[in-house]
């Protein structure tokens, strides 16, 4: 299994970080897209993906950064001759919006558009998605304020190794167990604990040290990074230290993480 961050900032991009989203691999299956920030279809490029090679993408939450470049990406994918269907992932209650997100941009009824295949995910804990490649996807509800949302968890069922990514929540009992034993938990850390007070709905990286220790993952990478903290991450890992003994460090864009 391969993952590229293409983006690990919160809402707010920085000059050298982007909002966070992150493309999957695994020989012999289409690559899939986790979140949808700005210029999609470049970012794959700059990790060495072909947009077209695309097998599905899946749309966590409806906060615009992770579900904005949607519209580019299908556009960028129409433009350049994609005739394969394309899966789009996210909960049954973000459908609709995200249907009209691409109808404002009239992509929908484009003649000659290639069929998009809607996979809505129930608000159930453990909820797998089709087999569309060679990676297992399952997908639970996680605890991101009043806004639906989910966290995934995928699996070579080659290898047995796995990987999860929490998307934007609090610290929650339901990401912990999808984590359970997975090799890496990318874990959304928003703010440090001394700006916990701020803003609720996220997690600190104490708090997703504390995830990390409790799901007995080997490895955590800290994502989804607030702007006003692009400039002390190191203190950010040693914050998460304090609550989690395995590897520990602040994803980097771009770079591809092996398993
Ligand atoms: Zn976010
Ligand atoms: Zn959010």
């Amino acid at each position: 299994m391969r993952f590229v961050f293409l983006g690990t900032s919160g809402a707010v991009p920085g000059p050298d970080r982007d909002t966070t989203s992150i493309v999957f691999e695994e020989s012999g299956a289409p690559p899939l897209l986790v979140d949808c920030g700005g210029s999609p279809a470049q970012k794959l490029m700059r990790a060495g993906v072909d947009p077209v090679s695309l097998g599905r993408v899946i749309v966590t939450h409806i906060h615009p950064d992770h579900a904005y470049g949607l519209p580019s990406l299908i556009q960028t994918l129409f433009l350049t001759g994609r005739k394969a269907p394309l899966r789009i992932a996210c909960r049954e209650e973000h459908e609709a919006a995200l249907r009209s997100l691409l109808g404002v941009f009239q992509l929908l009824e484009r003649p000659g558009m290639f069929p998009l295949l809607w996979e809505p995910v129930p608000p159930q804990e453990g909820f797998r998605l089709d087999a569309a490649g060679a990676l297992t996807v399952t997908t639970s509800p996680n605890a991101h304020g009043n806004m639906p949302n989910l966290a995934v968890r995928f699996q070579s069922p080659a290898s047995g190794v796995a990987v999860v990514y929490s998307s934007d929540t609090e610290p929650c009992v339901a990401v912990e167990t999808l984590a359970r034993d997975a090799d890496t938990l990318i874990h959304e850390a928003t703010f440090s604990e001394r700006r916990a007070q701020r803003f609720g709905a996220h997690s600190t990286a104490a708090q997703a040290g504390e995830v990390a220790a409790r799901a007995g993952v080997r490895r955590l990478l800290l994502a989804h990074i607030d702007a006003g903290h692009h400039g002390e991450l190191e203190a950010l890992v040693e914050e998460a230290r304090q609550h989690f003994s395995g590897e520990i460090e602040v994803a980097r864009e771009l770079v591809p993480y092996t398993l």
